[in-house]
Formats: structure tokens, sequence, C-alpha cells
């Protein structure tokens, strides 16, 4: 074996044993203080300039290259969910109720992962690298809104980040142009009628008929308000009430959530959901109240550091593994970064292969760790990439990266 591919074997290693250590430990969003220690001890172990306990247990790490070269960012979000845990791996949570269970103990690696190769190429690098290693991107209003407002994009001329995907084969790579996730919108509506006896629905005012016909015309916000060519989802998820099965039920609580790639379409769920609500107010002649809270905007990437990223996937995951997705209608608190600067938002194929397919957020849900040190190499790719492309001296990068093509050398 030569040194190269010892050094990729090792990293690789390393890469796996980080992840597994997070994914015993896992912390929720807010309380990722562990994690965020042991990433800023390694980070500044590589050299790097570190500044910790950025909303919460933030950290970024610069790798400072050249002073007045481009600098992106590249992020990772290290919170875990409260989920008891049901795989049986030897790593499995030994903390009660608490779950990696959406792949960010593997992000918070790839970019641990990232920042080593970097920074043991550096000398390849034509630009900056900011490290930006996120808390709570699980719980609104996400982590990523308060990193921003600390600063975190200030220089940065690009954002680029990635999300494990366990539903796509392992080693696949997707993303696409524009929107890719949705903005992700929550509500509680309650219905206040007057119970009563389910003989004499005269008497009363019925809680369940209201609610049920709230949820029906609220698909109509869908198919009618919304230009057919756009996209749209009104989800209830939740919808309590009653007692008995012959008591007219007082009071209805329904709970659910809205989505959209457009300020368009969010504005117009959102105004018609109320106008509704006001409505039905006036039919029945009853309170009904509504708490429509705005979660995380749409995820829409640049159409150039897409470009960036297609590049570097084909070189890392080949390019019959590399293509353009359909958008998603889930969500993801990197939107921000990107209301902020141009970057782009990717997913990584992550499905363990001969292995039931348990879909993010499941008790049993697990990812391929195999695929966790190509992640990280992808990062280094695209660095260079971007550098390449945005450099008055291109032409020194340009040599590296094709002698890097053959992927025999890394
Ligand atoms: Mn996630």
């Amino acid at each position: 074996m030569n040194n190269e591919k010892c050094k990729k074997k090792v990293l690789a290693e390393e890469i796996v044993e980080w992840r597994r250590d997070f994914h015993k430990y896992p912390e929720l969003s807010f309380e990722e203080k562990r994690t965020s220690k042991i990433v800023a001890e390694f980070l500044s172990s590589l050299g790097l300039y570190v500044k910790e306990n950025i909303n919460g247990h933030g950290v970024t790490a610069d790798l400072l290259v050249k002073e007045n070269g481009p600098t992106i960012a590249l992020r990772a979000d290290m919170d875990a969910l409260p989920i008891q845990e049901e795989t049986e791996l030897s790593f499995a949570s030994t903390v009660p109720g608490v779950m990696h269970a959406c792949g960010h103990d593997g992000h918070t690696s790839i970019l641990m992962g990232a920042a080593k190769l970097l920074a043991s190429n550096r000398d390849k690098l034509n630009g900056n690298i900011r490290f930006i290693f996120q808390p709570a991107e699980e719980v609104n209003p996400g982590g990523a809104i308060g990193m921003i407002n600390n600063g975190v994009l200030d220089g940065v001329d690009a954002v680029f980040g990635l999300h494990l995907w366990s539903e796509l084969p392992s080693g696949t790579f997707r993303t696409c142009y524009g929107p890719m996730m949705a903005a992700t919108d929550q509500f509680k509506i309650e219905v206040k009628g007057k119970g009563g006896h389910g003989g004499m629905p005269h008497k009363t005012t019925d809680s369940i008929v209201i609610a049920s016909h709230l949820i029906m015309s609220a698909q109509h916000i869908i198919s009618r308000n919304i230009n057919p060519l756009e996209s749209g989802v009104i989800t209830f998820g939740k919808f309590e009430s009653g007692s008995a099965f012959n008591i007219i039920a007082n009071k209805a609580v329904l709970e659910g959530t809205a989505r959209s790639f457009t300020p368009e379409v969010r504005d117009i769920i959102q105004t018609n959901m109320e106008e509704l609500v006001d409505g039905l107010r006036k039919i029945y002649g009853t309170d009904i109240k509504v708490d429509y809270k705005r979660g995380y905007p749409a995820v829409v990437n640049h159409e150039k550091e897409v470009d960036v990223l297609l590049d570097a996937a084909s070189k890392v995951f080949g390019s019959e593994n590399t293509g353009i997705m359909e958008p998603k209608m889930v969500g993801e608190d990197f939107s921000y970064y990107l209301k902020e600067i141009p970057g782009a938002f990717c997913f990584v194929g992550a499905g363990k292969p001969n292995h039931p397919m348990y879909p993010h957020h499941h008790p049993r849900f697990q990812i391929d760790e195999n695929v966790l040190p190509a992640a990280s190499e992808w990062f280094y790719k695209l660095a260079l990439k971007y550098f390449s492309g945005s450099s008055s001296d291109s032409s020194y990068l340009e040599n590296s990266d094709r002698s890097t093509n053959d992927g025999k050398d890394e």
C-alpha cells in the first residue's frame, strides 16, 4: 500500500470511529455540548482558527490559505432527536430516548474528515475554508439563523452542505437546481363549539362537524387557489376531539403542516387558511383560534454552485451515480444560509445494502458508514473545483485537479 492510500484508509477509519462515538452519545438540539467539544478540539489540533459556543454549541473553524482569495463555507449539523433507538448496533445510543435518527452524526464526522483532508492539502487550495458545525437543525427556529446572526457568513462567498439520505442507495448523489426542499410551516387550530346530547344536535354547536368542514375546505386551497403548475401541501396530522359516541364534542383541536417551494405559494396558503377560518366563524357563529407559525424557508439552490457540487460528485461517486433529483417536501434550515449568499445543498445516498430501509426519524434508522469517507473527499473536491473556477491563477489548480481525477492518488 502506498503512502497516500494508507493515509486515506486511516482517515476513513477515523471518520467511522467519530461517527460511532457520536452515535453512542447523541445530544438533543441546543444541548450538543460533548459533540461540539470533540469537534472543536479536533479542529484546533489541525491548526485551524476555531471559535466555540456560537449560538449555543456552534463551532466554526477557519482554514486561511489566501488572504485575498475567495472563501467558502462547508456546513454540518450536530444534533440528535428525541427518539428511543431500536437498532441492534453495537454502538447504539446509550442515552435513553435520544437517537441520531437523521444521520447528523455522519454529517459531523464527514466534515471533520473533510477538514483534515483540506488542512493537509492546503498547498493545493487557492482560497479559504470556513467549517461550520451548527447546533439544533431539528427544532424551530433552528440553529442556522442564530449562527448567521453571529456572523458565521461574514466574508464567505458561497456555502455548501449535504444530507445523508437512507432512501437513496449508498454512494449515489442527488441535487437539483432551484428549489430542492420545502418551506415548513406549522399550524394549530382550536374550534370551540357547544357540547350536548348526540340526539339533540340543534341545541349544540358541533365542533367535530366544523373541524371536518375546515379540513375538507383547506384542501381546496391546494386545488383551487394555487396555480396547478406550482406545488403545495396541507397536512392535518392531528385531530383531537370528543369523549363518547353519543355526546357532541364542545371542542376540536387540529394540528398540521403546510409546505411550499415559493414565497408566493407560502403566502397564499397562510392567507387562505386564515380567511377560511374567518368564514367558518361567521357561518357557524362560533370561536375558532388559529396559531400559524412559519418554520424554515425553502431550500433554494443557486445554479453555479450546483454545477460545482455535481462536478465534484461525478469525480468521487462516479458520473453514473450522480444526478438530478425531484425536489422534496421535507425541510432543512440550510435554507437560511442560501438566503444570505450563493450556495447549494445535496443528498448523499446512504441506504445500507441488503438491509431494510427505514426512513429518517425512524427508531430503526441506519446509514451505510462506507459512504462517509467518500463524502469527506467530495467536500475536498468541491473546494478544489470552486477555487479553480473563481481563481485568476487557475492553471496550477486545474492541473492538480486533473491529477486527482484518476482517483488513485488521494
Ligand atoms: Mn436532518
